[in-house]
């Protein structure tokens, strides 16, 4: 049974929930952030990487997937414990204020929770066909997590979007050999990424669809069919990727007892839920005049933490103190030297 106590989980892992890692670690809060998908970094991550985003306080522009890292790289200094790949399905709470967070794989205890759910949990889309989708975890990902899983394998991609055209570029160099299938001619990926495939020893099939997969145990070969002459070829690959894109489904969270307007969930200007010790921020939240951008998110998310810092310890002041202080940063620095 789950005995370890963390003062602040965070539920989703987009922009919002990021930048609210960086504060609970800047409060000295033990903290973790669970997400549904195998990365971090939410609609930006499964939805636009490769696009400029122009309207982020600091940044004239930047692109989507590096937003992410620096944001990534701002949450990790104070070294949250981080738990991909989970979804949050159920809020319990304990008889001594406890709350208890049951994933589809686990269970996580908490002082305080913070909801950076955005637009709910992502999930890749499947094929929904039993002959490809029985493969996964066999050779059959929806993700690419690490591309060195890849190393020495020959490949093959299935999609034109961004995430496609980026995970076959950076395979280069580590599969053995790579073939992208795409049902069309038209890519919705960057056209840099996409040129540099195209000029790539990549082999890129256009017109092609995925008909089954086969192989004993674990993928061995993809029957592939060109969708104007239905004409089917077979390649002999170890391991097939597809990116069909996302889905996502606030589902579960809307069975917590939450004050709900629409998907939305009600707030107050502290970010306070209906539920003690529940916060939330960002896409999910609604209040009067709220608007649904990364911005408001950010500004959002260091309210919900520093109120909850105040709710975990009522003699700790809401204000944290600026970062640019002296005495302020020393102190951190300090707290998260000491954090395992
Ligand atoms: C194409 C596009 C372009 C955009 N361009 C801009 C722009 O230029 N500027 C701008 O400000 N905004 C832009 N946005 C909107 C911006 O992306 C969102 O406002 C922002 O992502 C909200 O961040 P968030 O962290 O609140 O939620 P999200 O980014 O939605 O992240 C929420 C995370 O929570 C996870 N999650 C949800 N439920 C659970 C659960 N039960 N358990 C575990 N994990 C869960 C999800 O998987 C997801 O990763 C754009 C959006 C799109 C789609």
């Amino acid at each position: 049974m789950e005995t370890d106590l963390y003062d602040i989980t965070i539920v989703g892992g987009g922009p919002v929930g990021l930048y609210g890692a960086y504060y609970a670690g800047f409060r000295t809060l033990r903290t973790k952030i669970v997400e549904s998908l195998d990365a971090l970094g939410g609609q930006i991550t499964a939805l636009y990487p490769e696009k400029w985003i122009y309207d982020v306080a600091g940044f004239p522009r930047i692109l989507g997937r590096e937003l992410v890292d620096k944001l990534t790289e701002q949450a990790m200094q104070y070294h949250p414990t981080v738990c991909t790949g989970e979804t949050v399905e159920r809020l319990v709470r304990d008889a001594d204020g406890t709350l208890r967070l049951v994933t589809n794989r686990a269970t996580h205890l908490t002082r305080v929770l913070v909801i950076t759910a955005g637009i709910g949990a992502f999930h890749p889309k499947t094929f929904k066909k039993p002959e490809i989708d029985s493969f996964e975890g066999k050779g059959l990902y929806y993700f690419v997590k690490s591309f060195q899983d890849f190393k020495d394998k020959r490949v093959l991609i299935v999609g034109g979007g961004d995430s496609a055209v980026d995970w076959a570029n950076g395979l280069l160099g580590i599969a053995r050999d790579i073939t992208l299938i795409h049902r069309r001619d038209q890519f919705r990926a960057h056209e840099d990424s996409v040129q540099k495939m195209l000029h790539s020893p990549i082999t890129v099939k256009l017109f092609y669809e995925l008909r089954r997969l086969q192989g004993d145990g674990r993928v061995e070969r993809a029957v592939i069919y060109q969708n104007k002459t239905n004409v089917e070829e077979t390649l002999e690959v170890d391991a097939a990727v597809a990116s069909l894109g996302f889905l996502s489904t606030l589902g579960p969270i809307q069975e917590w007892g939450l004050e709900l307007e629409g998907d939305s969930v009600r707030v107050t200007t502290r970010m306070e839920t209906n539920l003690p010790g529940v916060y939330a921020a960002g896409d999910i939240v609604t209040y009067p005049g709220k608007v649904k951008l990364i911005a408001t998110g950010f500004g959002e998310v260091a309210t919900a933490v520093n109120n909850a810092a105040q709710y975990i310890n009522p003699k700790a002041s809401v204000f944290p103190g600026h970062s640019s202080s002296q005495d302020v940063h020393a102190r951190q620095r300090e707290a998260a030297a000491k954090v395992p």
